[in-house]
């Protein structure tokens, strides 16, 4: 099912999550799988999904591998976990998404906008919205370039003035 997924550990993080859920614990739950942006439903063969009372599901495991919910939460020891930036709403749509070890992205849209979401494990989580998806990928290679050297370089622009500055390269590459 996944790549380098510790089953053992997996089988005792969902027990955990079932066992919590069963006691009334207040643990944020999603119907939406973060790493896909799919909505399951239960059962589903690529998800971990437990049923919810109102007949919805709970996605536990992403088609990925990535725990859902906070192990720490449930009792399970996991000091490195981290939540995915996507923080979205159920009417967004992931464009893309993008992690590695000094970076974790993601790309998606309400329909109007679409919002870029970015953390480098080390300060914040940022949101930056923008027009059109062109330009929310041209912030997105830019926020790799800096990545890529190791964070020894910056942005140029913030987000406010990225647009223009983007509208500026696009318009010369395709006009
Ligand atoms: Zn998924």
């Amino acid at each position: 099912m996944f790549e380098n997924f510790d089953s053992a550990r997996g089988a005792r993080y969902v027990t955990a999550v079932y066992a919590a859920l069963a006691h009334g614990a207040p643990l944020p739950l999603t119907d939406r799988c973060t790493e896909c942006g799919e909505v399951p439903g239960w059962p589903n063969e690529d998800h971990i999904t437990l049923p919810r009372p109102d007949g919805s599901a709970a996605v536990v495991i992403g088609c990925e591998g990535y725990y859902l919910i906070n192990p720490n939460l449930v009792g399970i020891d996991a000091p490195d976990w981290q939540p995915l930036p996507a923080d979205l709403d159920k009417t967004s749509q992931v464009v893309l998404g993008y992690s590695d070890d000094h970076v974790a992205v993601t790309v998606a849209t309400d329909g109007n906008h679409f919002i870029l979401t970015w953390n480098d494990y080390v300060t914040n989580e940022w949101s930056e919205t923008y027009p059109a998806l062109s330009i929310a990928l041209a912030r997105f290679a830019a926020l790799m370039r800096c990545s890529e050297h190791n964070w020894d370089i910056g942005f140029v622009n913030t987000p406010g003035t990225f647009v223009a500055a983007a509208e500026q390269f696009l318009a010369s590459e395709a006009s």
